[in-house]
């Protein structure tokens, strides 16, 4: 089934607001689209890139007439946007949004919205670790997964058009819980993130480190480039899963420091056969999909 958008406001012009404008345009799905943020220099870039026809700071005004709201703003900035809009939304608007954590946005979505069946819960897998609307393109979303996070008020109707939407830019929809989500992304997103910042951290102490560190630091930290508040939301609006998955990594690393202390060569060999064994294979599966 294909979409056709009238008038679709992004709460949220970034990379991930922005490049769904982008794709939807390409894709000849959308006929306006009208974006809000919180900074003008970035809604004036956005017009100028072609990415909104047009801005509006308040959302509340912006949403009136629109027939799909996309909210892509930070994690824990989802609550206060969806009180703002609450009141103007139309009884036939449909709303989706792409935060990294699903259940915490749901919270607020049944905490403000009068027809909470119409939003339609999504995370798109796909990014980069830029900012902004500067670093939007149409070409995000190809061939990439998109969560959609359903649970049992969701409206049918609601549900198929918003898919439609995520499939006209490009994606592959999969569908899970709310719960689900969270578990899963906090083991292949979330924790590797905060290692990541943990790693530079820890490396960053002395400072002559950074000098001779080449391919190897640069591919295992480029995800601690990302954005900080970002990423402060995530951790925060998804704390006990990823704490969860933090303990599994520090019995990990115990294990690897216990053996360097006992000099035991025999549990590093294991330890690293069966990484790579699990990396090589879900390379050899999934490589070309990512
Ligand atoms: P971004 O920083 O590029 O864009 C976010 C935009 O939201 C900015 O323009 C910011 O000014 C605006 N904003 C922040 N608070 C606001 C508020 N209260 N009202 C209105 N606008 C506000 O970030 P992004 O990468 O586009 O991420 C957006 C969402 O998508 C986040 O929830 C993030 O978790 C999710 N996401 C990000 C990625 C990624 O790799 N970057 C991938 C998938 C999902």
């Amino acid at each position: 089934m294909s979409i056709a958008i009238k008038h679709l406001v992004v709460i949220g012009t970034g990379l991930i607001g922005g490049s769904v404008a982008l794709a939807l345009k390409r894709a000849g799905c959308v006929e306006r689209v009208t974006g809000v943020g919180r900074s003008v220099e970035n809604l004036e870039e956005a017009v100028r890139l072609g990415v909104i026809d047009d801005f509006n700071h308040d959302i509340a005004t912006a949403v009136v007439d629109a027939d799909m709201v996309l909210i892509a703003v930070p994690v824990a900035a989802c609550d206060q946007v969806f009180a703002a809009l609450a009141e103007s939304l139309s009884e036939t608007a449909i709303i989706t949004d792409a935060g990294s954590t699903k259940q915490s946005v749901m919270i607020s979505a049944e905490k403000h919205l009068k027809y909470v069946s119409r939003f339609v819960p999504a995370h798109p897998i796909a990014g980069t670790e830029h900012s902004g609307v500067g670093a939007a393109f149409a070409e995000l979303f190809e061939d990439k997964k998109c969560i959609l996070t359903p649970n049992e008020q969701t409206d049918a109707k609601a549900l198929a058009q918003v898919q439609s939407m995520w499939q006209a830019v490009g994606a592959r929809v999969k569908i899970m819980s709310a719960v689900e989500h969270d578990d899963v992304l906090a083991a292949v997103s979330h924790l590797p993130h905060l290692a990541a910042f943990a790693i530079v951290n820890a490396v960053g102490k002395s400072d002559d480190a950074f000098r001779f560190a080449a391919g190897g630091f640069r591919d295992f930290t480029r995800i601690a480039s990302s954005s900080p508040e970002m990423w402060r939301d995530i951790a925060l609006c998804n704390q006990q899963s990823i704490v969860d998955k933090i303990d599994a990594l520090q019995e990990e690393l115990t294990i690897l420091r216990d053996a360097l202390n006992a000099h035991d060569g025999g549990v590093l060999l294991d330890k690293f056969a069966s990484a790579k064994q699990a990396r090589d294979t879900w390379m050899s599966k999934y490589g070309d999909k990512l």
